[in-house]
């Protein structure tokens, strides 16, 4: 891969979804593909973000703190036991509080659509990359409430870290590919101790 490549994972994945699974891993290696200003521009245009200028050093740490947050709030709703799938030293609270700083600066404002009706909206009090990644945890924001166990998913597929959002209710892994693994994983360990 090289170094500004980022794998279009499940492009049909929510947004926050998306952002929690630029952790990823490959041949049993956790990888993480935001690492480098090239790589949250590739990401960013996976995710239909038009950046309005350059991106830089600190959008790329605004990005990361707030992934990170994510992941640490996604395996909490989901009570996920992977140990590769999260930095344990990232507290619960600590992480709450990171959402909640992104969220801050967005209040919901009331705009007139036409002559007698009024559409509620946000305004953001932030603009450019910023404004993109408020945007985005205030829909994390909406996504971690919902009922964790209708929706958000963590993935067993055999050493995978992927978060996934449950469409339909029976829906256990990130992706075919993972639902199969785990089957013939499955099936070898039954053999194995018959
Ligand atoms: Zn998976």
């Amino acid at each position: 891969m090289a170094a500004d490549d980022v794998p279009d994972l499940y492009p049909s994945e929510p947004r926050p979804v998306r952002l929690m699974n630029t952790i990823w891993a490959d041949k049993g290696r956790v990888r993480d593909a935001l690492t480098t200003v090239g790589q949250l521009d590739r990401w960013a245009r996976q995710c239909g973000i038009q950046p309005t200028g350059p991106l830089g050093e600190e959008d790329l740490l605004r990005a990361r703190e707030l992934r990170d947050a994510l992941r640490r709030l996604a395996a909490t709703v989901v009570n996920d036991e992977r140990p590769a799938a999260v930095d344990a030293g990232l507290a619960v609270d600590g992480a709450l509080a990171t959402l909640n700083g992104f969220t801050a600066p967005c209040a919901p404002e009331l705009r007139r659509e036409g002559e007698q009706e009024f559409r509620r909206d946000w305004r953001f009090g932030v603009d450019g990359f910023e404004r993109e990644l408020v945007a985005l945890a205030v829909e994390a924001g909406e996504l971690l409430s919902e009922r964790p166990e209708v929706r958000l998913g963590a993935c067993y597929g055999p050493g995978c870290v992927l978060y996934y959002y449950r469409s339909h209710a029976r829906r256990g892994w990130c992706s075919a590919g993972c639902g199969n693994r785990a089957r013939v994983a499955r099936h070898y360990r039954r053999h194995a101790s018959s």
